[in-house]
């Protein structure tokens, strides 16, 4: 009997059971997987015969995987039936990937960032100042998983009027804040937390002005509610005084004062060449027992607004850099001096190449450095790619070309590692970054052969390539490689509430 006569059959025999009728797309390199129909009861979706990779259990074997009503019901040896069937031979099967450094928090980019096997994007650095409107703006309508923290600079800028659009420009950025705004700030940023924020977002870089006594403050209201602090350092790069390493003092200083957990965002951006020696900051405050954690993104630039305090007088020295190793995101152009002046009064995006391959390697192959991807909105051609192949390269490129980690590592610091830094305040995260019984259906599932990123400097709108299927919630939003149609079963990734 042909498949097609086969299909029929079916439905004519049990016209009321609900079967799934999906055909298998066998094109070129797609054969290695596909879908298949199944009849009778079992789970709602069975990825069958792929190898699973869970990074908590250290599973790392062919197993056939039960979803049922969003969640894992099942990991077996035995074949499974399901209404759907997933075939993922040759493929590996792992937790979605998590997040925890997206600027865009925008339907275009959560497209994007499911091609590169993320189930769970958060916007953690710069955050929001209304927590409850940022969830509801999302709320049934979103690929992906979400989640924001309280954020800092947001809330400066509110509380100071300050003119800036996503940063920064006036006085949230250069001023100091009056003993009336300080507390103002405190109050919405604990407002935040107990309207269910994952964390408290920092950028003291961006909010120069802001003296240390504020710092240590956010920090104390961050402890009060038990959140990580997730934090832009005031300092990056070389020049004394003002190096990444003493930028990484004042927060461990901060976090060891107060209890507040640290975790210090693009820690590769922060130290460039003195990269490993942040790292063994981190490492040593661990030691120490603080709770401290850290993360990078696989790439020697990195991406920001012109018009921001990072840009203020001394620049070049402090980074390291000058007019040509900043492209103007809208149109690819390196800058001048004319054309600097010019862009920085117009403000927008722009690459900075600044961050040397040795730094990117160092921290993508420690075992402790958590992989994010701090990835912006696409607001020109040539915005910075990490937010579209964060992941794929992390696992293409460093893991299967250079060598550079083994695959469970990686993944571990892509899944279970940011899972772990949120789960204490946020109980959703107990269930997620695990392949596992009762863990959440967030599930990529790619071929180790030929994932790779797509998007690079120059032409950065590319989604990966090799991830097969990615599911949310136990619902495919990428099947076969391609973005499935008209379903948002992205769900918040929110705290408890507290108020
Ligand atoms: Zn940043």
């Amino acid at each position: 009997m042909t498949r097609t006569k086969l299909r029929i059959a079916i439905f004519f025999i049990a016209p009321f059971t609900a079967i799934v009728v999906i055909r298998a797309r066998t094109t070129g390199s797609l054969d290695a997987a596909g879908e298949s129909q199944v009849s009778g009861p079992g789970y709602d979706i069975v990825i069958a015969n792929g190898r699973v990779m869970d990074p908590e259990s250290g599973l790392d074997a062919v197993r056939n995987v039960g979803i049922s009503g969003g969640k894992i019901r099942a990991i077996s040896v035995e074949s499974l039936k399901g209404k759907t069937v997933l075939d993922a031979k040759g493929l590996v099967v792992a937790p979605g990937f998590i997040d925890l450094h997206e600027h865009a928090q925008e339907p275009r980019n959560y497209q994007f960032q499911a091609h590169d096997g993320v189930t769970t994007s958060l916007e953690l650095e710069v955050g929001t100042d209304d927590v409850d409107a940022w969830y509801a703006q999302r709320e049934g309508k979103t690929l992906i998983n979400y989640g924001v923290s309280a954020g800092h600079i947001p809330v400066r800028m509110k509380v100071m009027h300050d003119p800036g659009k996503f940063l920064p420009t006036g006085d949230a950025a250069h001023r100091e804040a009056t003993p009336q705004e300080l507390e103002e700030i405190k109050n919405q940023i604990r407002h935040g937390l107990q309207s269910g924020a994952l964390a408290v977002g920092m950028g003291i870089n961006y909010t120069a002005g802001a003296s240390h006594d504020e710092i240590v403050d956010v920090f104390r209201v961050a402890a009060a509610e038990k959140a990580s602090v997730h934090v832009h350092l005031r300092h990056a790069g070389l020049k004394e005084p003002t190096t990444g390493l003493v930028g990484i003092e004042e927060v461990i200083a901060a976090a060891a004062a107060t209890g507040a957990p640290l975790h210090v965002v693009h820690i590769t951006s922060m130290g460039l060449a003195n990269t490993p020696q942040l790292i063994a900051m981190v490492r040593g405050a661990q030691n120490s027992g603080l709770d401290a954690t850290t993360e990078c993104y696989p790439y020697t630039a990195g991406s920001t607004n012109l018009d921001s305090a990072i840009f203020d007088l001394g620049w070049q020295e402090r980074q390291g850099i000058t007019y040509k190793d900043i492209q103007w995101s809208k149109t690819g152009e390196r800058l001048t001096a004319e054309t600097f002046e010019k862009y920085r009064k117009e403000g927008g995006l722009v690459v900075i190449f600044s961050i040397p391959e040795a730094a990117v390697r160092t921290a993508i192959a420690d075992p402790m450095v958590m992989i994010a991807s701090d990835g912006v909105p696409v607001t020109g051609s040539k915005v910075h790619p990490r937010g579209q192949g964060t992941f794929s390269r992390v696992l293409g490129h460093y893991v299967r070309e250079e060598k550079t980690l083994d695959l469970m590592t990686a993944l571990r610091k892509m899944t279970l590692m940011p899972a772990q830094r949120l789960q204490k305040r946020a109980p959703i995260f107990n269930d997620k970054g695990r392949i596992r019984e009762g863990a959440d259906a967030d599930i990529t599932v790619f071929d180790p052969q030929r994932i790779i990123d797509k998007a690079t400097f120059e032409d950065p709108l590319q989604y990966s390539a090799g991830i097969q299927f990615v599911l949310v919630n136990g619902i495919r939003v990428l099947s076969n490689g391609e973005l499935v149609e008209g379903v948002f079963p992205g769900r918040p990734a929110r705290a408890p509430n507290s108020k």
